[in-house]
């Protein structure tokens, strides 16, 4: 087997004081004994599990037996539950470990493909979400580094994948990863783009069967490690603004939908004002918007996963603890009703 067994964990990092006491502020407010366990977590990186998304596309000879002989299990039963069609629905490989092993990243070779995309296994949960079928045209709206646009290639072969990142530099990775994850003939599928995602929807009304808006947030797990106090001041009132773009970048994916299609906002804060409260906004101000259910998704992932007890309950919430530290990762449903 090529597989390499080195494990290793990430290396010391300094919490910034600034942001980790304004998230006790929030979060003890917002999610009560909850934010107990989330925040040990948070706050002992040498604890993240990583799960191992597999590449369909890449020779996976012995990789999987490897994987499971290290002690890797699927995320997802086998054969995943039919939500909507008879159409064929493949099932996606994620494998998880219960201590947090980190299989090294894949070297970029021109001519090969990586045969797995290091995550956290929560991510899976927006793309099962959004349950791309063969044929779709689907919008990937904010799309770099990529790790969601791949997994939706795990599940299906759509018509159109279109990925849009805004940032140059993200952008070019979004590029890299598409060329090391996807065969040369299958890149056909794929338009990338870099617009302002909030003009996508104005610009192509009604294009896309599905759309993923995951969106900009404050990624919990990473602003509580910045490196310094000016820094952590900076982003707090960045934070502040993320509200509206994340309410516009939803409002442009509900416009470029079609009729009785389906978007999937999701977003890696635990914050209601980044989660909740920019859904609620979008379905009390628009008519024709429809929450949809995810229940039997959720229960299929419940084992592995540890759900916050939302208030309002809207969507769900993937909140990191002990010995399951995936998350945080919310994510909701809607359908454009006409
Ligand atoms: N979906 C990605 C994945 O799974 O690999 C992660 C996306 S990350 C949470 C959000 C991305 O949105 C960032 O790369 C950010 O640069 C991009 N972004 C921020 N503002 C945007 C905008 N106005 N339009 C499009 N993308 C934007």
């Amino acid at each position: 087997s090529k597989l390499s067994v080195r494990c290793r964990s990430k290396p010391q990092r300094q919490v910034c004081k600034t942001v980790l006491q304004h998230f006790d502020a929030q979060y003890r407010e917002e999610l009560g004994e909850q934010w107990k366990s989330a925040r040990d977590v948070l706050l002992n990186p040498h604890s993240w599990q990583y799960g191992v998304l597999l590449n369909r596309f890449s020779d996976l000879t012995n990789l999987e037996q490897g994987l499971r002989a290290l002690g890797y299990t699927s995320l997802l039963p086998r054969v995943q539950p039919e939500s909507q069609s008879n159409t064929a629905h493949i099932p996606l490989q994620c494998l998880i470990h219960r201590d947090p092993f980190r299989l090294p990243n894949q070297g970029h070779q021109p001519g090969w493909l990586k045969q797995y995309f290091l995550l956290n296994a929560a991510s899976v949960l927006p793309v099962l979400a959004l349950d791309v079928r063969d044929g779709e045209k689907v919008l990937d709206l904010c799309a770099a580094p990529g790790g969601k646009s791949l997994a939706i290639l795990q599940t299906a072969t759509p018509r159109l994948l279109h990925c849009n990142e805004v940032d140059p530099h993200r952008h070019d990775w979004l590029l890299k990863t598409l060329e090391s994850y996807v065969p040369t003939t299958l890149q056909h599928l794929l338009s990338v783009t870099r617009l302002d995602g909030r003009s996508v929807g104005g610009e192509r009304p009604g294009a896309y069967d599905k759309v993923l808006v995951d969106a900009p947030c404050s990624n919990d797990r990473s602003w509580l490690y910045t490196p310094d106090t000016h820094q952590g001041d900076i982003w707090l009132k960045e934070r502040a603004q993320l509200p509206l773009l994340q309410t516009q970048l939803l409002c442009s994916a509900l416009a470029a939908v079609r009729p009785g299609g389906v978007v999937v906002y999701s977003t890696c804060t635990m914050s209601q004002a980044e989660n909740q409260s920019v859904v609620e906004a979008i379905l009390t101000s628009y008519q024709g918007m429809e929450l949809l259910d995810l229940t039997q998704l959720i229960d299929s992932v419940s084992d592995h996963f540890g759900f916050a007890h939302l208030h309002p309950p809207v969507g769900h919430l993937v909140i990191p603890k002990k010995g399951q530290t995936w998350g945080p990762m919310y994510v909701c449903r809607l359908k454009r009703v006409y």
